[in-house]
């Protein structure tokens, strides 16, 4: 399976010009990974750009969308706006979009959204800490199931999951995940996956990592931990940083 690496810029930059620059320095930075699909997921008013440089395996993505069409919800957009500026992809789920009140309920009216408009959703799930009781996969579970909830057995295959653990994310993290953590929590959702869909389609769903990722500990997480892909923050607004991270899973 192509590995896939997915870049959240979260609130920036700060103006177009900067976007723009930023989109050119990841897609030459893409032309050297070949082998990977490279999801650009800039803020909503940056995400008509398109690049000089136009490189195949580049493909834009939103870091969230509303659950309807259209209409009078202000404030808000819809799968079918993101898909008519060029996405494929979009982040649901984040922790940061949780915080400002996506519950899995939510999510998962975005998740049906998405896939009816044919855009595929990177579903985030992680735990804010790791409790000696093993609390945290109860936790992983809940969000499974309920994010998941009316998903068929053929909508699943459009959905990637990112575990993404809140304590590892950013640059306020408690500390770095460790490759054996990860592992863990691949195995556990493919458990969770293969309880609701079989062992087939648990072995196909593709799990990313994402918590600070830079090219020091990427290839650990993809070689090592067999992750089907990154989901990168930081590191993805500053090509040359990124551009290490495609280097070193190369
Ligand atoms: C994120 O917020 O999804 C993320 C992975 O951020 P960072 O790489 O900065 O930890």
């Amino acid at each position: 399976m192509r590995k896939l690496i997915v870049a959240n810029w979260k609130m920036n930059p700060g103006s177009i010009k900067e976007a723009e620059a930023i989109f050119n320095g990841l897609s030459i930075e893409a032309k050297e990974a070949k082998n990977m699909d490279i999801v650009i997921c800039p803020p909503f008013p940056f995400l008509s750009i398109s690049s000089k440089i136009k490189i195949k395996n580049v493909i834009k993505g939103a870091q969230n969308i509303f659950y309807e069409t259209i209409g009078a919800y202000t404030g808000q957009v819809s799968p079918k706006m993101i898909s008519s500026l060029g996405a494929k992809y979009v982040i649901l789920g984040h922790s940061e979009s949780r915080l400002f009140g996506d519950t899995n309920e939510i999510i998962n009216k975005k998740i049906l959204a998405s896939i009816k408009s044919k855009i595929s959703p990177i579903l985030c799930i992680g735990e804010n800490i790791r409790d000696t009781h093993g609390e945290y996969l109860s936790f992983i579970k809940n969000q499974i199931h309920e994010c998941l909830i009316s998903v068929s057995k053929t909508q699943i295959k459009n959905i990637v999951i990112a575990y993404e653990p809140i304590w590892a994310i950013g640059d306020k993290a408690l500390r770095y995940a460790t490759v054996d953590e990860f592992i863990e929590i691949r195995i556990f959702i493919k458990r969770t996956i293969a309880d609701i869909y079989g062992i087939k389609v648990a072995n196909e769903i593709n799990i990313i990592y994402g918590g600070s990722v830079h090219k020091e500990n990427a290839r650990t997480f993809v070689i090592d931990g067999e992750a089907g892909g990154l989901l990168v923050g930081r590191d993805s607004l500053i090509p040359k940083k990124f551009g290490a991270i495609l280097a070193a899973i190369k």
